[in-house]
Order: structure tokens, then sequence, then C-alpha cells
């Protein structure tokens, strides 16, 4: 493992010697990481590097993997009894005085469950950070219960989380696993976890892969059947636990967690759009999570209340930028954001206005939010913007390209520098946001989201609205074509498309050919009739938060924006009638 001041000791207990490594500042709490199957402790080195500032952080290698010894008999050697006695060993070497606080992934979060439910180990450990692996015991009991009262969904859950089983039930037959391990899947697993889970490289997995999957089945077969047929009826947490859900999981279903407040009084929820491998394919993000989770057990309460806004579990402590946030939708979705306990970037050309959206996202619990101003469509200007935000707050974990005016007027109404402006500031501005923000994204190279607020004009024509229709439909397809290029590297892209939402919009937007007193008329008619029709921006951001966890492609909000968005698909030729009314912007 290349970790930088890494220090190795090796702790005897129950006939193995462990491997433990060591980071960080001793004086400092002490994180212990547990790694899963088929793994050692390499498959921490990101988050341990990135902890190791802030913490004691210790790892160590479960017996049999890596560079600890196995059992002999393997059979019986990996009961969940023994490995508590190797993380009670590792911890009365690394912290003898102080409790930890335990970090597991996969069987090492299976094992940090029982660490965190036995007596024995009360008062050892001060949190727990659980990922990709329930508790055994949980788990028998929501079998069970399920069993005992059959729902449709409650039997569907439990087929599904059946069939995402299917490895477990492989592992108990004899043999063949560690055949296979020692053998092809060994050799190929690497190129499979780049495949399948976009796990890459750097000293990851070890050369010891084989030899760890085979001594680990028999994690699986002193453990499974027994727990799960009899599961215990005292495993109540006695730590606060900070549960991490990756909801692209191919091998647990997030329904496994359903009532886990029943185990864990103090318990915080994370969820992640990933796959189950996030130790290294998220490391960015449960750094942050764990410090966060850790300070605030130390601080003996959390730095701040834990925002309680919608999909909170999703973006607390993500870095949101929202662009046109100084008023109508971009605000809505700034305040959503900050609710949900985002950090939020609001950047408006209007300095004051996107100071305000940051103030009040500050006052709504978010308060690390941040103004900043720039003018979208300046090519240098968002340049600078990129280089200062990554700088200063990181990398984005979601952008919304926001900002956008509106111009109304006919095709020979509207000139050439009608059509510069609300391209450069619709198109150009969305352009700047993706080329900058998404680069940067994509070069973390641990996913995040692009949001970008189309309108459905994109996909309805209209005979006064051709230059802001032709932006909004090129910011349409633009979204889809990113989406299509980054798929590959877990970032969404979708494109928002409201219909008539009550903004401050109707006040700002121009209308082609018409002189200073016209203009004035036809925006208060259309800010009467926006207000008539009445439709909050709020409801815009929740659809921006909405299609964020749910990866959507394209989301028309207004009844009206999917009744057209129907239409255009299934129906063209009405909407082409519908074209040659005179709108309202
Ligand atoms: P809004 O209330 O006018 O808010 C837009 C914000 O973006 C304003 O603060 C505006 O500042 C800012 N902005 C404009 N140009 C900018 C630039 N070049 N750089 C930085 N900031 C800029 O409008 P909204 O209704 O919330 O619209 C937000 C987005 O939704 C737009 O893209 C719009 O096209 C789209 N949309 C709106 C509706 C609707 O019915 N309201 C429907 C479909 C789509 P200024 O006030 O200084 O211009």
């Amino acid at each position: 493992m290349t970790l930088q001041g890494a220090r190795e000791r090796r702790v005897a207990t129950g006939g193995v010697e462990l491997c433990v490594v060591e980071l960080g500042d001793t004086a400092r709490p002490t994180v212990v990481l547990v790694h899963g199957y088929p793994d050692s402790k390499e498959v921490w080195s990101e988050v341990a590097e990135r902890l190791a500032g802030h913490f004691h952080v210790v790892l160590y290698d479960v017996r049999g993997h890596g560079r600890s010894t196995a059992p002999r008999p393997l059979r019986g050697g990996f009961t969940l009894e023994k490995l508590t006695d190797d993380f009670l060993a590792v911890v009365d070497a690394v912290s003898p005085d102080r409790p930890v606080h335990l970090v597991g992934h996969d069987w090492g979060s299976v094992q940090g469950w029982e660490f965190a439910t036995v007596g024995r180990a009360e008062g050892r450990i001060a949190s727990f950070t659980s990922m990709s692996g329930p508790s055994l015991d949980h788990f028998g009991h929501w079998i069970n219960g399920r069993l005992r009262r059959p729902t449709p969904r409650r039997l569907a859950q439990l087929l599904g989380q059946g069939a995402k089983s299917w490895y477990v039930y492989a592992l108990h037959t004899p043999a063949l696993p560690e055949l296979a391990w020692r053998g092809p899947l060994g050799r190929r697993w690497p190129r499979i976890l780049e495949r399948l889970e976009k796990v890459s490289g750097d000293g990851y997995p070890t050369a010891s892969l084989p030899s760890d999957a085979a001594h680990g089945a028999w994690l699986y077969r002193d453990n499974v059947r027994a727990r799960l047929r009899r599961p215990r009826e005292d495993a109540y947490a006695h730590t606060p636990v900070q549960l991490i859900t990756p909801l692209g999981d191919a091998f647990l279903s997030e329904r496994l967690y359903d009532g886990l407040e029943h185990w864990v009084p103090r318990l915080t929820r994370r969820t992640l759009d990933a796959r189950h491998w996030i130790p290294r394919t998220r490391p960015d993000r449960l750094a942050a999570w764990i410090t966060e989770f850790v300070t605030s057990v130390e601080d003996g309460r959390p730095k701040r209340a834990p925002a309680t806004g919608k999909h909170a579990d999703r973006f607390g402590g993500q870095l949101v930028l929202v662009t046109g946030a100084g008023s109508g939708i971009g605000r809505a979705t700034a305040y959503a954001f900050a609710a949900a306990g985002a950090r939020v970037v609001a950047v408006d050309r209007d300095a004051a206005s996107a100071a305000t959206t940051a103030e009040v996202a500050r006052l709504m619990g978010a308060p690390e939010s941040w103004a900043e101003t720039a003018d979208v469509s300046d090519g240098p200007v968002m340049e600078k913007l990129a280089a200062k935000v990554a700088a200063e707050y990181g990398v984005v974990d979601v952008l919304v390209n926001n900002a956008g005016i509106g111009l109304a007027g006919s095709f020979f109404d509207t000139t050439p520098e009608d059509w510069k402006e609300v391209l450069d500031v619709n198109l150009w501005g969305v352009i700047h946001g993706c080329r900058l923000f998404g680069r940067q994204m994509a070069e973390r190279g641990q996913g995040g989201h692009i949001v970008n607020v189309a309108s459905a004009a994109a996909y309805q024509p209209s005979k006064a609205l051709p230059a802001y229709s032709t932006s909004k439909a090129a910011v349409l397809m633009l979204s889809e074509c990113l989406r299509a290029e980054l798929a590959g590297q877990d970032i969404g892209v979708t494109a928002i498309c409201p219909g008539f939402i009550n903004t401050p919009i109707t006040s700002t937007a121009r209308f082609a050919a018409v002189d200073a007193e016209e203009q004035e008329r036809l925006r208060k008619r259309s800010a009467r009739w926006y207000g008539r029709r009445n439709y909050p921006a709020e409801k815009v951001a929740d659809a921006i938060l909405r299609a964020v966890v749910r990866g959507d492609a394209v989301v028309p909000v207004t009844p009206e924006a999917r009744g057209t968005y129907l239409l255009a698909r299934f129906a063209p030729r009405a909407l082409r009638r519908l074209a040659r009314v005179e709108p309202r912007l």
C-alpha cells in the first residue's frame, strides 16, 4: 500500500497474527477501518489518506486476508465471535484508553454490526459508520418478519434480495469457490471490478486477492446460515451509527435497512448514487461524511442541527452550484439544496441578489453557503469562477445551470443582436457551466450530476418565441448528448423543462421590436397571466432534487409541460397547430 507515513505493527490474537497499519497523529481520535470480501485493508487506501489529516487512522487485514495469518483449521476460524476478539485486540493495541470510531465496508460492516451490538465491545466503540454490509441478526429478523406477514410488496422485497444474494449460495458450495478464486476468477477479478464497478488501479486489488477470497469464503460458511436461522434478539446498537447506502448496490437492497431505527436509537442515514465498492469509487464523499460524523460524536453534539429537508440523506454535505440563483427557480433550488444540508454556491450576475440567497441558505441550515458574481455568458469570467470554486470550496457534486433570460418576438422581428444575447446566456451559459464544472467532475472521477434548466419551449414550437425556443431546444439536446458521454463516468445529466412558472422573469423578459411603452404593457400582461397560473418556483426546485436522486434524463415539470411533452412524442401535428397560437412566453 502506498500510504505516506504508514506505520505497521503485528497484533497476536487467538492463534493468528494481524497486520495493522496506522496513519496520522495518535493523539487524535482513532478511526478503525475494517475491509470486506474479497478484499484486504488496501481497499481503504484512498479514504485513509483523506482521513489521516484529521484522525489517527488504523487499518488491519482481517484474519486470513492480506498480510494477516489464517486460522487453522479454516472451518470455524471465522466466526463473528473470533472476529470480535480480533477487533478488540487491535483496539487494545492502538487505542487502549479511548474508544474508537469504527468504519466497516461489506463484511467489515457485517462484523462492525456485531461489534456495535455485543456487550463486550460496549464502551470500546465511540461510533460506527456502516456501508454495504447489514447486521446478520437484523437481516434474520428482516427475513422472518416478511415470512410471518407476507404482503405482495414484502414478498417482492424478499425475492429481490434473494436474487441479489446469489453469490452467498455459491460461496456455500464446498471447494468450488476456492478453485475458482485461485484460478480464473482470481485472475480476472481486477477486470471484472473495473467493468462492473468502475473500480480501477493503483495497487488495488492486491496480489493476495486469490487467497483472501478463498479464505474469506469461510466468513460466509461460519456465520450466515447460523445467524439467519437464529438471529440474536438483543442486537441493539450501543453506539451512534451512520448508515451509508449506495443505491446502485448489486448485492444489497436498500430495503434491507427499513425499520433499522428499531435496532439503532441514534441513526444517521446517508445515500449515494453509486455501486457497491464505494471506498474505491467515492473516497471524497466517504471521508467527508466520516469526518463530519466522528467530529460531531467527539464534540458531544453535531456542529449544526442535522438537515431535515427532503433528500437530506443524499445531499447532506454535497457541494451544489446554482447559476441564476438570485431569483425565481434558481433561488428556490438553492434553498431546497440548503434545506437538504448541501453546501451551496449561489451564482448570479447580480451580486446583491446572490448574496441574499447565500445568506438565507446559511440561515436555513447550510452554514457553508457562498455567493459568487458571474455572468454565465462570459467565458473567461466563468473560467475564473470555476478555478475559484475548485480552489476554495472543492469539486462541485451537483451543478444546476439555471440562469436564463426570456425573449419574445417573431423571427423577423428578432435582430441578430437579440439572437446573440439569448443564445449567449441561455445556451453558452450552459455550455460554459458544463465544460468547466463538468470537466472537474469527470477528472475527479467520483461521479456527480449536471442539471440544465431548459423549458417546455425546448420541444414545443411557437411562432412567437423562435430565439428562446431554439436556445432551449439546444440545451435539451446538449443535455442528452452529454448524458450519453458522461454515463461511463457516473455523472448524470438532466434537462428540466418547466412550463409557466410564476417568477420575476416576466418583468425582465424582452419583447423584440416594440417600444418601451409597449414593452411595459406586454410585461405587465404576462406577469398577470403567470400570476394567475401561479405555479411556484419551489415545485420546480423539488422536481430538480428529485430528478438528481432518480437520475432522470428529461423532466417536464408543470401539467402543461407534461401534456405538450406527450404531444411532441405522440401527436406532433397537434403541437404544430398549437405553435401558431400567440403564446405568453
Ligand atoms: P428569473 O426569476 O428571472 O431568474 C433568473 C436569474 O438568472 C436572475 O437572477 C437573472 O438575473 C439571472 N441571470 C440572467 N442572466 C444571467 C447571466 N448572464 N449570468 C448570471 N445570471 C443571470 O427567471 P426564472 O423564471 O427563475 O428562470 C430560471 C430558468 O428557468 C431560466 O433558464 C428560464 O429560461 C427557465 N424557465 C423559466 C420558466 C418560467 O416560466 N419562469 C419556464 C421555463 C423555463 P437578472 O435578474 O439580472 O436577469
